[in-house]
């Protein structure tokens, strides 16, 4: 432990913290369900979310007993959904054992629960030493000490391991973690971090060489691969629409989608579009949507056909076109489908 750091990080929590819902509480369901929502989503989206899975789901066992489809209805629009996928596998375990596991060995084998996640919980529910490491603790580490290891690689994360369990206060663990998080998050942040009025300004390494922006360190970027969907409103004169259940193995696993068309190269051109479909019409187009290893282009197709039993039709299930909004279906879709109505039905 590092006396000056954990002091000033721990006071400068105390008077800068975040009042958050979840720090209200040491329930383990609660900080997990916390954790697991903010893994890739930012805090003010995550907030309304723990809310409403908390309130559809007060208790561990009201997630387990849910169907997969009511748990991704309430996770709908927070994407990365194999946490979601997760969430229930895990409350199954959890209900299985027959209480919350309160050691870091049997909290890590949760499903969907990593390094960071299980540490968080030990530490904030159980009072266990175990120090939190995630893309704050590498920045502020990485720059209070001055090193310039990349961080992605395995002989980097290694050593950051070691430095962020000699860095712990052990002896308050919870208030150490949670104070560095925030630290990272709102004082040492990734760009333009407040060195002005930082606390440990005497002490940092990167500030006095001048090192700041620079660190930390990553040996390579991730490529951004480029998707093109192209979609298909199909709709018959009854308002009935064919709507798909996505697969495994993909983004998006167990969402709802309208019929799909994907290519790598570039949009399906209109004149291959009507091929297929004659008289469909492109309603939407020019949509994108970021993942974080991938870009999607997206657009859609109308189509009206007069024979739901057509054999060039793909396969899926037909609903009613006002039953749309009970299937769970990703952000991009749903954009897609509001701008579409306001065009098509000018609703
Ligand atoms: S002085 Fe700047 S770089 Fe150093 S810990 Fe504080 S905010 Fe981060």
């Amino acid at each position: 432990m590092n006396e000056i750091f954990t002091q000033e990080i721990e006071k400068w929590y105390h008077q800068n913290g975040r009042h958050l819902p979840w720090r209200e509480t040491r329930e383990p369901y609660c900080i997990w369900i916390s954790e697991i929502i903010l893994q890739q989503t930012r805090v003010a989206q995550g907030m309304d979310y723990y809310h409403r899975f908390l309130e559809r789901f007060p208790k561990v066992e009201d997630l387990a007993a849910a169907s997969e489809d009511e748990v991704m209805k309430v996770w709908q629009g927070l994407g990365y959904y194999s946490r979601a996928r997760n969430l229930h596998a895990a409350a199954k375990q959890i209900v299985e054992m027959g209480h919350f596991p309160d050691t870091y060995e049997e909290i890590r084998h949760l499903r969907g629960v990593g390094d960071y996640t299980a540490a968080a919980i030990a530490s904030i529910s159980f009072g266990l030493p175990r120090a939190v490491l995630d893309g704050n603790v590498y920045r502020v580490l990485s720059r209070y000490l001055g090193l310039d290891t990349p961080i992605d690689t395995s002989s980097g994360q290694k050593m950051f391991r070691a430095l962020a369990d000699e860095m712990l206060d052990a002896a308050h663990p919870a208030l150490y973690n949670q104070a560095i998080m925030d630290f990272g998050a709102l004082q040492c942040t990734p760009q333009n971090p407040l060195c002005m009025y930082c606390p440990l300004q005497e002490s940092c390494v990167a500030l006095a060489e001048g090192k700041v922006n620079m660190l930390p360190i990553k040996s390579h970027k991730t490529k951004v691969r480029d998707r093109y969907f192209s979609y298909l409103y199909i709709e018959t004169k009854d308002g009935e629409v064919l709507i798909q259940r996505r697969g495994a193995g993909d983004i998006w696993q167990g969402l709802y989608q309208l019929p799909l068309i994907e290519s790598t190269e570039g949009p399906v051109s209109y004149d291959e579009m009507a091929k297929k479909y004659p008289g469909c019409t492109l309603v939407v187009q020019g949509m994108t949507h970021q993942l974080s290893h991938q870009l999607l282009h997206a657009e859609c197709y109308h189509f009206i056909v007069s024979d739901r039993s057509r054999d060039y039709l793909p396969e899926g299930q037909w609903i009613k076109r006002d039953e749309l909004e009970n299937f769970a279906m990703p952000r991009l879709l749903l954009r897609i489908i509001e701008k579409m109505f306001s065009e098509i039905y000018h609703e």
